[in-house]
């Protein structure tokens, strides 16, 4: 259903978009050297995605920025480098203000700076600048907010148990677990290399992170009260959270399978959106209805073309249309939006 044959409006539209990796440096390629990076023209898409949400006929209420907005290669130059290619890459996000963009921390972004800067940036904590009502606010980077009365989106911090990003904070619990997670499953002194393991076991690198027991109370909470309200939920992580249709699992939360069977046992989520594997993949759960999308990165999009979705909630339906390399979605509503 598209906006110029349905003619009608929908309830609420907004803008997602995946892996930007902006650097001010010359193209290269990912680890494996096949695919190129453009890590200085992901900034144009990232703007002709913008101008697009900016259309006066059908303008988004907020965008949902899956993580990685910066690359690694940024920290070369030292934190200075790393923050002036975040305020660049900012910049056309705050082009659409008042329009809200809330940001999902992904690994780049830690290789960059520490988490207690994002966690304290009013730009990339929504919980410190805009009304997101669910305590406990902005001790995270994990957060919930309510576009709709029959939308809630709920954002993960799939980098809370990590060893990135804690250089600051050496004596985090957090730290501490995925130090011994990542010995006890990795073992090799190069944490990123997984070519010693198999299967699912390969999410076991330090690209890759966790959920805390404290964040699953959290969101366990959360999906409570939103199944009870009648609430559709979609779910916001940097790493994707479903592996099953994979042979390997370089992109997958290290806890998955808790996550997983949290969700199952509610049945207000729809939809889990995340970034992270370039490529882009989606799964559509036959148990529990559940549709994956993996959404695929700009940083590897050829400059003729692009990477971002335009989603639209309709009475029984949340449709996303796919621009460029992103397919299109119709995920059926758990609960429909009436019409009064
Ligand atoms: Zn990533």
């Amino acid at each position: 259903m598209s906006l110029a044959t349905s003619g009608r409006k929908p309830h609420i539209t907004f803008g997602i978009v995946a892996d930007v990796q902006y650097a001010d440096c010359e193209d290269g390629t990912d680890f494996s050297k096949a695919r190129i990076r453009y890590y200085r023209n992901s900034l144009n898409l990232l703007k002709n995605a913008i101008n697009d949400w900016k259309r006066p006929t059908d303008p988004v209420a907020f965008v949902l920025q899956l993580g990685d907005l910066i690359d690694g290669k940024n920290n070369k130059g030292g934190e200075v480098t790393s923050h002036r290619a975040l305020s660049t890459a900012l910049h056309p996000f705050q082009s659409l203000k008042p329009t809200p963009t809330y940001h999902t921390i992904g690994n780049h972004d830690l290789y960059n700076l520490p988490r207690s800067f994002y966690m304290t940036s009013p730009v990339m904590n929504p919980s410190l600048s805009l009304s997101i009502e669910t305590s406990p606010s902005s001790q995270h980077l994990y957060y919930t907010f309510l576009p709709h009365p029959k939308l809630r989106i709920v954002n993960l911090d799939t980098y809370e148990v990590s060893v990135l990003g804690y250089k600051d904070q050496p004596d985090d619990p957090n730290f501490h677990l995925a130090q011994s997670w990542i010995q006890e499953h990795n073992g090799k002194e190069n944490v990123n290399d997984v070519d010693h393991l198999e299967g699912l076991d390969r999410r076991w690198a330090a690209y890759n992170g966790g959920v805390s027991q404290a964040q699953l109370a959290w969101l366990s909470q959360v999906l409570h009260k939103a199944t009870a309200r009648e609430e559709n939920v979609i779910i916001t992580t940097h790493i994707a959270i479903q592996a099953v249709y994979r042979d390997y699992a370089v992109c997958l939360v290290w806890n998955s399978e808790e996550i997983l069977a949290l969700l199952a046992d509610y049945p207000c989520v729809i939809a889990v959106l995340a970034g992270h594997e370039h490529a882009g993949w989606d799964y559509l759960d036959p148990d529990t209805g559940v549709q994956h999308i993996t959404v695929p990165a700009i940083i590897e999009t050829k400059p003729d073309s692009n990477a971002y979705a335009t989603a639209h909630l309709w009475d029984n339906t949340l449709t996303i249309t796919g621009f460029g390399r992103v397919p299109s979605y119709s995920i059926k509503l758990r609960y429909p939006v009436s019409q009064t």
